[in-house]
């Protein structure tokens, strides 16, 4: 697998940090168990953010607290690791589907040539994640987004002004960013794509549509 799209710093930051929502942490770890780049890139910056965190002023705590602290840690569970079985998917991915493979998935048809599959979130989670499954040869109507849209390939590939993604490359979209990717791979383009809002369709036709298409 060739990777040529990656994450960018600010997305990888913002995992270092904790700060990104459940849907691009997902689509971040998913990348990352693929692309040995982006892993060097998360190292570099988590040792910046321990760095920040050492340079802190130390707080001194009471005995209590501390003695309290100590005991709920004492008290965790340890956690039980299950190996869940993943195929042919990213691990970050296989386990929010509970284990399943794409084959297992139920599509949802929402126009000629694009299916998606929301796949579930925690209650009150701002982002959504979604399988998007695009016919050969099909265009997505030009749209923009209202924030963060992340999109990781899965399976076939596509183009648009950015360049071709293919398997394991993300598009690592801002909220200006305007595109119209055209399905190029001989098989369907499977993408794994979070988003902080619903996608704005740039056609009137195309946004007339959107309450139906749903993406
Ligand atoms: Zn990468």
């Amino acid at each position: 697998m060739t990777i040529t799209h990656h994450l960018d710093d600010a997305t990888l930051l913002a995992f270092a940090a904790g700060t990104a929502g459940e849907a691009h942490s997902i689509v971040v770890a998913a990348h990352l168990s693929l692309c040995p780049t982006c892993r060097s890139k998360l190292r570099a910056a988590e040792s910046i953010g321990g760095g920040l965190l050492a340079s802190q002023a130390e707080a001194a705590v009471s005995d209590v607290c501390r003695a309290a602290t100590l005991a709920s840690l004492d008290a965790a569970p340890a956690k039980k690791h299950t190996p869940v079985p993943h195929g042919e998917l990213p691990i970050a991915l296989s386990r929010a589907l509970g284990g399943k493979s794409l084959s297992d998935i139920k599509w949802h048809k929402k126009a000629p040539g694009v299916a998606m599959f929301d796949v579930p979130m925690p209650k009150g989670e701002r982002t959504h994640l979604k399988l998007l499954r695009i016919g050969t040869g099909r265009t997505l109507p030009e749209h923009g987004h209202g924030g963060e849209e992340l999109t990781l390939i899965l399976k076939g590939s596509y183009s648009d002004h950015m360049g071709k993604f293919s398997p394991g490359d993300v598009a690592d979209l801002d909220g200006d960013i305007e595109h119209q990717p055209i399905v190029d791979s001989a098989e369907d383009c499977i993408c794994l794509v979070a988003t902080e809002a619903p996608t704005k369709f740039k056609s009137f036709w195309a946004r007339l549509a959107q309450p139906f298409v749903g993406i």
